[in-house]
């Protein structure tokens, strides 16, 4: 039913809209079934494939975790991840001490910074 696929993908567009920090495929599962109870897995799984295909959402892979996602054309920005409560936290802007860090006539094309610690809950 192509009504219903199109509610599901709104509500995965939605979650991911709302959401201020990238989402796992199953908190995603979660929030979008609050709107939209018929979701399943396999769903998220194909709207999000769709989404990055398109370049809706964009995918982010930390070292050691499983598969974020976040809505796409965000400002530039890093992720801090709580070792304790293991939330994650958007933190804008960056360092142009990074840019410092290459030898000689190479060219930064891109660059992941991904930073981990306390939260500020935690180290209470
Ligand atoms: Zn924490
Ligand atoms: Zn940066």
């Amino acid at each position: 039913m192509p009504e219903r696929r199109t509610a599901q993908k709104a509500a995965v567009m939605n979650v991911l809209a709302e959401a201020d920090a990238p989402l796992g495929v199953q908190e995603i599962l979660d929030l979008a079934s609050q709107v939209t109870p018929s979701i399943s897995q396999a769903t998220v799984y194909r709207v999000l494939k769709s989404l990055l295909k398109k370049q809706t959402i964009s995918l982010v892979q930390l070292p050691g975790e499983t598969p974020l996602y976040e809505m796409a054309g965000k400002h530039h920005h890093h992720f801090f991840r709580c070792r304790t409560c293991r939330q994650m936290y958007e933190v804008q802007g960056c360092d142009e001490l990074i840019q410092r860090l290459l030898p000689d006539n190479f060219t930064l094309e891109d660059h992941e910074v991904f930073l981990f610690g306390l939260c500020a809950n935690c180290r209470r």
